[in-house]
């Protein structure tokens, strides 16, 4: 009998490079991981796609950064010229992008479809683009990535992770609203969440770090950063999530203004003369900690330093952050019943070490404690509750590339 032939695919996904792309308008995000022992090969991005002055900046690990200043159509110009570096003599990672045994997709609506991450196929695609309207800056962005990465790598499989996937465990009570069922039935209004692979990864290694029980571990994931939300799982299923049909419910964060009583919106289009979608624009754009500030800054550094320089308003902008962060534990600690474990995480939550500190202060009446030693720490999975804290709280770094990487491979091994 002849010696059993090794199909020349079977052959890459044994080197499972995988290369995670996440598509903005006018922007693509790339890594490219070796899942062998997920270390980052190369990750890099290409900004002004479509606009004059595009650019692409490649960082190969162990190697030096190398730009590329040449003009990108569109995200099928960006997609090649992100192949070439990775193929670069000098600049790059891999001999061939044979060496590539997929590609995961940042996408985020899945709607009311994708409750997990899916190989991309005509189908998924259709959806994506059904739901345009619910992702208007971002889906048709991922989509025209998924293609152009399919028209530059022929026969490779894509697989779409949706932002939308981890909120689609809550129960009806936590995602129906109260208005009228017609607009679920006909335009699927409901609270999707987002964030969900950050929410999804970080729950999951707060059960894993924390050596928490993981059909029944109660977490509260919060995710602090320009765009923060939070969550709540059991058994890392979400039960609930602070942001809704769209990114803009939920805490305060860098420029959104998170909950609000919809008729400030009405308030403000009659009293200003503005129009609905002004009103959107300033409720997402130049509210949050920035609004609040009175317009010091949407980085929390900034606000910070202005706070501590005497200036109330930024300091009160800080304090309703975290106010509203309390606010949700306290809910998600009583629809659940209990809390088995915090995890902090995205640029504040890894980074802030005060604002850690002092949400968990006010969280003493769950018997949270916090090691002040332990929580002197930015950037690296921690815990910083103390031994007989009833709670355990813990800074757990995202990753939400890894976290793509991981899902894709998943389905393509
Ligand atoms: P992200 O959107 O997750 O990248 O988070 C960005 C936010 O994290 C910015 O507003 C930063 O100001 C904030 N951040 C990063 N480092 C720190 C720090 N050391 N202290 C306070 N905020 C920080």
């Amino acid at each position: 009998m002849s010696e059993p032939v090794i199909e020349p695919q079977r052959r890459r996904i044994k080197e499972m490079k995988i290369l995670v792309l996440n598509c903005g308008s006018s922007s693509l995000k790339y890594q490219l991981i070796d899942m062998d022992n997920e270390s980052v090969l190369a990750k890099g991005l290409c900004e002004r796609i479509g606009i004059d002055g595009s650019k692409l900046t490649h960082k190969p690990t162990g190697k030096d950064e190398y730009v590329v200043e040449k003009p990108m159509k569109d995200h099928q110009v960006a997609v090649e010229l992100v192949m070439d570096a990775l193929q670069d003599a000098e600049h790059g990672v891999i001999q061939s992008t044979d060496e590539i045994s997929a590609i995961g997709h940042r996408v985020l609506h899945g709607g009311t479809v994708y409750s997990d991450s899916i190989v991309v196929n005509d189908d998924v695609k259709r959806v994506i683009r059904e739901f345009f309207d619910l992702g208007p800056l971002h889906n048709p962005a991922n989509l025209i990535g998924i293609e152009a990465s399919e028209a530059a790598m022929p026969g490779k499989k894509n697989v779409a992770v949706f932002d939308t996937a981890f909120g689609m465990s809550m129960p009806e009570k936590a995602y129906m609203y109260a208005i009228p069922t017609e607009y679920y039935e006909k335009y699927s209004i409901r609270r999707y969440g987002f964030h969900g692979t950050s929410h999804k990864f970080v729950s999951g290694e707060a059960i894993k770090f924390g050596g928490l029980d993981p059909e029944n571990a109660k977490v509260i994931v919060c995710h602090l950063g320009n765009g923060a939300s939070i969550s709540a799982s059991i058994g890392g299923k979400c039960v609930d999530t602070s942001m809704g049909l769209t990114p803009l419910e939920g805490l305060i964060m860098g420029t959104r203004s998170g909950d609000v009583d919809p008729a400030v919106v009405q308030f403000i289009c009659n009293h200003e003369n503005k129009d609905v979608n002004e009103v959107l624009n300033i409720l997402n754009k130049k509210s949050g900690i920035l609004g609040m500030s009175g317009g010091v800054s949407s980085d929390f550094r900034d606000v910070e330093k202005a706070g501590k320089e005497g200036n109330h308003l930024a300091e009160v902008a800080l304090e309703a952050f975290r106010y509203r962060v309390i606010k949700y534990i306290g809910a998600y600690v009583a629809v659940m019943n209990g809390v088995d474990a915090i995890a902090f995480t995205a640029g504040v939550g890894e980074n802030d070490i005060q604002a850690r500190k002092l949400i968990c202060d006010a969280l003493g009446y769950l018997g949270v404690k916090i090691d002040d030693e332990a929580n002197n720490v930015r950037g690296k999975e921690t815990v910083i509750s103390t031994a007989d804290s009833k709670v355990k709280v813990m800074l757990i770094p995202t990753n939400e590339e890894l976290a793509i990487a991981r899902e894709t491979l998943a389905l393509v091994k």
